[in-house]
């Protein structure tokens, strides 16, 4: 049995561990916090993840909260307009839908059943020191350990990462007690709305401790008025100046949570970090070697809402290449190998991300303009978000844009 360790209880190194478990690996995962820890812990995203990745974990019975998540059939577009209104008001629907179940639940739930098939879990916050003698006793070891401190043992590629700075502050709230979508109050959808020069507020229905509940979720431009969470306000002051920032600048949502109430004491967020992308291989000063994987290896700026499906993908993807390799060792031209693999399915996914931080091109406007009219333009934007490769084939660039325009207009 091949032994294999994981380092870090998140979307990629669980959902690694647990596949690799089925396979009848020797699998053990280090974990910086226990379930109960999780828990009880602050949240860590607003997860919203589409159907391949939700697939991934249906193939391998992870979905275990799929009948409680409010099923996501759609994803809604709004741009801020003169006097609180909207300029652009869309929804387009989903072939198949999305979810979000707090990474509090779903990670504590994972390491438990991860437990329970069979797996080893050492409770243990990693260093790089205890990596150095780790790495002997392993055949292979993967860091999934997110954007925590043991990144600096993988160099940034600057090829592969045009920025090197905060691109956008970001805060999130849980809550319980918003009124339903005037828009559309049957069905629920991820709302992006964007008020230029401000930033963006995404909506997104979720699940958490206490049940369904709403994230609102703002990715501020540094140095803008959504840029104010560098004095840490405890949970309930959080809270009331997302509202009030919502009230401002994002009118017609605040209509909807102004009632609403924080889920518990733990469901706030705040915080900011760069995009960047890092060479795969880390090296210790034994001389042992380790592969990255997921947020440690391509951490990409939440706007996109892609970081858990992108670890979702990762841990797919690894997971076929150790499966291919059978017997033979783990050695670096395989990990780099394995790296590249992935890199083709999460390539068009940070450069469609890294557009999106920019103000958008005037090919861009009109696609979503066009699409307030034209159903097909809003229902190929909005699948893109679970296969972002299509994005380069006429969303990225404007003569593609124009192409497909011609080709909806034609029929
Ligand atoms: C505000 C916000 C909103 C987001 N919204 C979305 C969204 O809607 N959709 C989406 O797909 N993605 C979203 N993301 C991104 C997503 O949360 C991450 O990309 C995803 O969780 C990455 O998974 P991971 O397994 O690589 O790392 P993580 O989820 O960070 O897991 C890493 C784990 O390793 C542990 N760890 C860290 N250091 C050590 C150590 N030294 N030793 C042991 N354990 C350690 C951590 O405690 C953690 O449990 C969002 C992120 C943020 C910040």
């Amino acid at each position: 049995m091949r032994k294999i360790l994981i380092v870090g209880a998140g979307q990629a190194g669980l959902q690694t561990g647990l596949s690799l478990l089925e396979h009848g690996y020797d699998v053990t995962v280090m974990s910086a916090r226990t379930p109960e820890e999780i828990r009880g812990g602050r949240v860590m995203s607003t997860q919203a993840m589409f159907h391949t990745a939700l697939q991934y974990e249906r193939d391998y019975k992870l979905n275990l909260w799929e009948d409680q998540a409010p099923k996501i059939r759609g994803v809604g577009v709004s741009i801020a307009g003169s006097e609180g209104g909207r300029d652009l008001d869309w929804v387009g629907m989903l072939d198949n839908h999305a979810q979000s179940v707090d990474q509090r639940i779903k990670m504590a739930g994972w390491l438990e059943l991860f437990e329970d098939r069979g797996g080893k879990v050492i409770f243990h916050g990693v260093t790089t020191s205890d990596l150095d003698s780790l790495t002997r006793h392993y055949e292979l070891v993967l860091i999934a350990a997110g954007k925590g401190e043991l990144v600096q043992l993988f160099g940034r590629n600057p090829d592969r990462s045009p920025y090197s700075t905060t691109q956008r502050v970001l805060s999130v709230s849980y809550v319980h007690g918003a009124e339903r979508r005037p828009e559309h109050p049957d069905m629920d959808a991820v709302r992006f709305n964007v008020t230029p020069g401000v930033g963006e507020l995404f909506v997104i229905p979720g699940v958490t401790l206490s049940g369904p509940c709403e994230i609102p979720f703002f990715e501020g431009l540094p140095g803008g008025p959504l840029d104010c969470w560098s004095d840490r306000p405890a949970a309930g002051e959080h809270w009331k100046r997302m509202l009030e920032l919502m009230r401002q600048y994002f009118p017609w949502e605040y209509e909807r949570f102004k009632h609403a109430e924080l889920t518990d004491s733990q469901a706030t967020l705040s915080g900011g970090y760069p995009p960047v992308v890092r060479h795969p291989v880390g090296e210790l000063p034994s001389g042992g070697i380790v592969l990255g994987m997921a947020d440690v290896v391509v951490a990409n700026d939440p706007i996109t809402g892609q970081g858990s499906n992108n670890a979702s993908k990762c841990a797919a993807s690894y997971l076929d290449s150790i499966l291919e390799r059978g017997d033979r060792p783990f050695d670096r031209e395989w990990m780099e190998r394995t790296f590249e693999r992935y890199w083709s399915v999460v390539e068009p996914v940070t450069t469609w991300t890294n557009a999106m931080l920019q103000p958008p091109p005037e090919h861009v406007m009109n696609l979503f303009t066009q699409a307030a009219e034209t159903p097909a333009i809003r229902q190929r934007f909005v699948n893109a978000f679970d296969d972002p490769a299509d994005f380069g084939n006429w969303f990225l660039d404007p003569e593609l844009a124009e192409q497909y325009l011609r080709e909806v207009a034609r029929g």
